[in-house]
């Protein structure tokens, strides 16, 4: 399946990269939150951030690190959101992971979420859930 995102890696279509290594790039969101927000994904295609092999992940969040850093002096931002959408009910529209780097400014609208209160006992619930999920694909974690 044609991946926009690939293209960008091969060259084959146009972006601003604003850096690259051997094994990711980064480039300008065409559709900016802010100014200067920025994409950050491997060369290599994977889905989402549950199928990007942990070292590809470890290279890929230390790059992210370092160009966040630039994009926040460059823009002068006053803070910067790093983001990843999984899936459409997460709102992901390309199916390359990646990181959106996004300079806030004190000034900047408000996009917070609205928070739930959990009911009496359910967040306990919620927990062992997880912990059991945690447990039972603790043989695919190498950390
Ligand atoms: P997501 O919705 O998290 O999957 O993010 C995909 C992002 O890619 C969106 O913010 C788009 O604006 C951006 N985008 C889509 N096509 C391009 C492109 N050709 N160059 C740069 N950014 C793009
Ligand atoms: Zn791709």
């Amino acid at each position: 399946m044609e991946c926009i995102f690939c293209n960008i890696a091969e060259r084959k279509s146009e972006a601003e990269i604003v850096f690259e290594d051997d094994s990711i790039i980064s480039f300008l969101d065409i559709q900016p939150i802010n100014y200067g927000h920025a994409l950050v994904i491997p060369k290599k295609h994977f889905d989402n951030f549950l199928t990007i092999p942990p070292e590809e992940l470890i290279h890929l969040i230390n790059a992210t690190q370092y160009i966040a850093g630039a994009v926040k002096r460059s823009v002068n931002a006053d803070g910067f959101n790093i983001i990843s959408n999984n899936g459409d009910s997460a709102g992901q529209t390309i199916y390359h992971f990646h990181f959106h780097i996004i300079p806030r400014f004190n000034e900047d609208f408000n996009f917070k979420p609205k928070f739930k209160n959990y009911k009496t006992g359910d967040i306990k619930n919620y927990a062992d859930g997880i912990r059991s999920a945690v447990l039972k694909y603790k043989d695919i974690y190498n950390g």
